[in-house]
């Protein structure tokens, strides 16, 4: 996590962009996680640990985590997760585990240029693509066979 905050300083550095305390505080939450948090246990975090915030500050907070691209958000649960390499430009296919609802990105451009290319084939101009993939992780299913 320690690493993941000074990657959050060094891009936030060098676009410019400022990590306000609310702003790392939220960041924190979500990479102690370990898992996909929703915006409601953030704001119980926060509740909890410095008193209640107007949620929203802490909504207008992960707008900037998102936009900045700390941070990405798992439409199926509902959640946000820490990004590993914010400091490249990149949309992200994650799979999602339906037993534990671990998350694991997967960084692949290829995957990436693949779905732009078919799409501005079909006519369409893609300009959000976070695929989401549903299945089992390796952990559960290493316990499954045990
Ligand atoms: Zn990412
Ligand atoms: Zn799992």
């Amino acid at each position: 996590m320690a690493r993941a905050m000074r990657t959050a300083e060094k891009v936030c550095a060098e676009r410019d962009l400022q990590l306000t305390p609310i702003r790392r505080r939220v960041l924190e939450l979500i990479w102690q996680r370990h898992a996909p948090i929703g915006a409601y246990d953030i704001l119980g975090s926060l509740k909890k640990h410095e008193g209640a915030l107007a949620p929203p500050t802490v909504y207008r907070a992960l707008e900037f985590l998102l936009e900045a691209g700390l941070i990405h958000r798992i439409d199926a649960l509902n959640a946000f997760v820490g990004c590993e390499m914010p400091d490249s430009e990149h949309a992200g296919q994650f799979l999602i585990c339906r037993s534990c609802q671990s998350v694991t990105e997967l960084e692949d451009a290829s995957i990436t240029q693949l779905i732009r290319k078919k799409a501005l084939a079909a006519g369409f101009a893609p300009d959000a693509q976070e695929v989401e993939i549903k299945g089992i992780c390796a952990q559960c299913r290493k316990r499954a066979d045990a």
